[in-house]
């Protein structure tokens, strides 16, 4: 990619992102972004909350998508990044880390110098939901973020859906782009693979503490994903 084109793809998302921040399309989520961002919890007490929307983040050249479900109310809502901040994000950007994904395996706050190569991380839903439990209309008002984000990353060729949701948001929104086609949905298994067309998508558990702590996500099984997911973003296509 030049430089040019990096500039150019980047001053798009920075316009999509100026624009994402000011969405209020959900009453319900808007008020509990930011009465989260006010009460706050005792250990944040004396942090200044985001309490906006969260834009993606992530190397706009990048092959490789992640596609999460919404921010946590005391991590990206509070941080402004998302995976950044909690449990989750610790072992997402520790397991991108070990894959080549990311420069450093924390993930504390937006200016903690993370950078990543090669991939790009989005949200079917862009504000934190009260006890992570969005409403479909919500989910539908915050689908074109998605596809504005998507449009804009060009080199995208494997998509790794972290957790259900975030798996059938990523198939949905390239079926709605035009870019894969398919009837009936892709079942969901952690480490199921899919080549529709020029792409590919991978499931994998969500790394929330609910699947790391329980052990039902492991650090080898998500290593395996991002292993996979370098593969098959080098891999030949005709
Ligand atoms: S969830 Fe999405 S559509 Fe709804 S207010 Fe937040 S950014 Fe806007």
């Amino acid at each position: 990619m030049t430089l040019a084109g990096s500039r150019a793809a980047g001053d798009s998302l920075d316009a999509l992102h100026r624009r994402i921040i000011r969405c209020t399309l959900c009453p319900r989520l808007v008020r509990w972004r930011e009465e989260t961002a006010t009460v706050k919890v005792r250990r944040f007490a004396d942090e200044e909350y985001w309490g906006k929307p969260l834009p993606g983040f992530g190397d706009p050249a990048a092959r490789v998508l992640l596609v999460g479900l919404a921010p946590a109310a005391h991590g990206g809502n509070r941080t402004g990044r998302m995976f950044t901040g909690d449990e989750s994000g610790n072992w997402l950007i520790r397991a991108l880390h070990r894959a080549g994904f990311a420069n450093q395996p924390e993930s504390l706050h937006r200016d903690d110098n993370l950078s990543l190569r090669d991939c790009y991380i989005v949200a079917a839903l862009r504000c934190a939901p009260p006890n992570n439990k969005p409403l479909p209309e919500e989910m539908a008002n915050c689908r074109q973020h998605l596809l504005d984000e998507i449009r804009l990353l060009k080199r995208v060729r494997v998509v790794v859906g972290l957790g259900k949701i975030g798996f059938e948001a990523g198939l949905k929104a390239f079926r709605e782009l035009g870019l894969v086609d398919f009837r009936a949905m892709p079942g969901f298994a952690h480490g199921a693979v899919y080549r529709l067309g020029a792409y590919t998508f991978i499931a994998t558990y969500h790394p929330s503490q609910q699947n790391t702590f329980t052990g039902k996500l492991t650090r080898p099984m998500l290593d395996r994903i991002f292993q996979r997911a370098r593969r098959e973003a080098g891999r030949e296509r005709r």
